[in-house]
């Protein structure tokens, strides 16, 4: 009896069988920034990666490995979106009508289809930056890290917070008594609110804070890009954020706004579509990132393609000017040497075309490996997921895609992901 209850214990305790897996590389960009590698072998265990090789490493010395042969292609660390909204892409009028119409259950399915697209979209990690539909996308985020549903590694912000009329209100362009059933404890006017604001969101289990200190060009309101928020209420919002150890990503377009959460300590600024020479001072400064989100201009092009009426005129005056503007802080902050993080905005642009993205960083300015560095250490960085993602190093996340060209020479072969491992599962093979 004793013998078999030692025996049950032992196979109790006993890890479960992980079978090894192979991935064979042409090429191998382990770490951006450095040199591409040719052939080499990724040792995958679990969810991990266990060793590197150089050359082609099989079934021979890991007997009974599982090999995934893309000795055709360039393997590289899965990519990283530090800016997405998973909940819908459906902008404008559109948008509007479905947050009134659309329940809970409805957004979750909608996020899951969007979590899908994205993953198979070669990124297999992304900030979700405030959606404020009932908590849906922090059930996903679990959900993914559960294995009960298919998509990327998600970081969550919850609900984003700004002021009463500021850009997180969801109350702005609706009748006045469908305002009154929508939540405000993401909104705060006072020192004290801005803290209970932020503590709300710690306690719903979120893992960055997201404030908005300027106004937005998708709220529906004719109240500019500028800053709308007064220094007592950033400070509280950026300090007890830190307090609970929580990052604070920043919304920001106008310079004043933006200058005012680099100078309190914002961990990155979202847009800043009007950095000037005083935010690339405090951007060197404090070592915050900036996530341009240069994506957001092919989501406005293409919905006004489909339907010119599909912004309120408020929006679409404030839209008007941002297609204009877009990409010249990117170019003010690559002459000066700012961190930059790669974020696309998906949700105003489309979910699963994030890869966009790299082609308007290199148009306005960076090389093919900084916009890939962007996607993957750097974002890492921001993210403070450094030790799991963001390279393929023993220990590591198993995140990797794999592409058909090189990278480093055309950053738009990254927008056809042929294969894609997510922690170690396979996503996506072509
Ligand atoms: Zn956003």
């Amino acid at each position: 009896m004793r013998l078999l209850a030692s025996a049950l214990l032992c196979l109790a305790t006993a890890p479960a069988f992980a079978q090894t897996v192979l991935v064979q590389a042409g090429h191998l960009l382990d770490r951006p920034g450095q040199p591409m590698r040719g052939p080499s072998t990724l040792v995958i265990r679990d969810d991990k990666v266990v060793a590197v090789h150089e050359g082609f490493v099989g079934a021979e010395r890991y007997p009974g490995a599982r090999v995934i042969d893309q000795r055709q292609r360039y393997v590289l660390p899965g990519l990283i979106d530090s800016h997405v909204h998973l909940t819908s892409d459906r902008g404008g009028a559109e948008g509007q009508l479905a947050w009134v119409t659309q329940n809970a259950a409805a957004w979750a399915y909608e996020a899951e289809m969007n979590a899908g697209k994205t993953v198979n979209a070669g990124f297999t990690t992304v900030r979700n930056l405030g959606d404020g539909k009932e908590g849906v996308t922090l059930a996903l985020r679990d959900a993914v890290a559960r294995g009960w549903v298919r998509g990327p590694r998600i970081l969550d912000a919850g609900e984003a917070i700004s002021t009463t009329s500021g850009h997180m209100d969801g109350r702005l362009g609706y009748a006045d008594w469908v305002q009154q059933g929508v939540e405000t404890h993401n909104l705060c006017d006072s020192a004290e609110s801005c803290r209970h604001a932020v503590r709300v969101q710690v306690g719903r289990g979120v893992d960055v804070i997201k404030i908005a200190t300027t106004g937005g060009v998708n709220s529906v309101v004719g109240a500019g890009l500028k800053r709308q928020m007064f220094e007592d209420e950033a400070r509280a919002l950026i300090d007890t954020a830190h307090l609970y150890g929580k990052k604070v990503a920043v919304h920001a377009h106008g310079e004043d706004g933006v200058n005012l959460a680099l100078a309190l300590g914002a961990d990155s600024i979202e847009h800043g579509t009007m950095l000037d020479e005083e935010s690339v001072k405090l951007f060197k400064k404090s070592g915050a990132y900036y996530v341009p989100t240069l994506s957001t201009i092919n989501g406005y092009k293409e919905r006004l393609a489909a339907n010119p009426n599909a912004f309120a005129p408020a929006v679409l005056a404030k839209i008007k000017w941002r297609l204009d503007v877009t990409g010249k802080s990117l170019e003010l902050a690559m002459k000066h040497g700012v961190k930059i993080a790669f974020g696309t905005d998906a949700g105003v642009s489309k979910h699963g075309r994030n890869a966009d993205e790299f082609e308007l960083m290199v148009e306005h300015g960076m090389t093919p490996t900084q916009a890939i560095e962007a996607a993957t250490t750097n974002a890492a960085a921001l993210l403070g997921i450094s030790q799991l993602a963001g390279s393929l190093e023993t220990g590591k996340s198993a995140d990797l895609i794999a592409v058909d060209g090189d990278p480093t020479r055309d950053v738009r072969v990254l927008k056809s992901v042929r294969f894609v491992m997510a922690a170690g599962k396979v996503a996506k093979d072509m």
